[in-house]
């Protein structure tokens, strides 16, 4: 099977040509990459490919309504509903401490979500 995605691990953005059979990831061949990451990109899109989490959950009591928070690993692209629907049941209440872990291993993944901000109460 052959197919073209462009590497998004650096500003250069090689448009990569990639042939490979999924029964047998040896066999992969990576063609226009300029560097060897090229191939492990390829590979981890095609094979098994993640994504981070990065958005914002309603904060009572806050001196600000919202607080921004992320997963703190890449998960399964195939988790991002079930990760997405885990963070939308968050009721949080100020005040919120950047980097508290908010859910730990979330939807069964690694991934912890943790804030990335703090909002302190309102007085
Ligand atoms: S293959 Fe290497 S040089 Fe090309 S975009 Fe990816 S990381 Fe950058």
């Amino acid at each position: 099977m052959t197919k073209e995605m462009i590497c998004i691990l650096c500003p250069n953005g090689c448009n990569l040509v990639v042939y490979f059979d999924e029964k047998n990831p040896d066999g992969f061949k990576v063609e226009n990459a300029l560097c060897p990451k090229g191939k492990e990109y390829a590979q981890s899109e095609i094979l098994d490919p993640r994504r981070t989490i990065a958005t914002s959950v309603r904060v009572e009591d806050g001196e600000i309504p919202l607080v921004s928070v992320k997963i703190d690993r890449p998960i399964p692209k195939n988790k991002i509903f079930d990760v997405m629907r885990e963070i939308k049941k968050l009721k949080l209440k100020a005040p919120i401490r950047s980097g508290t872990i908010l859910i730990s291993k979330v939807a069964g993944t690694e991934a912890n979500v943790i804030a990335t901000k703090t909002v302190e109460r309102v007085k």
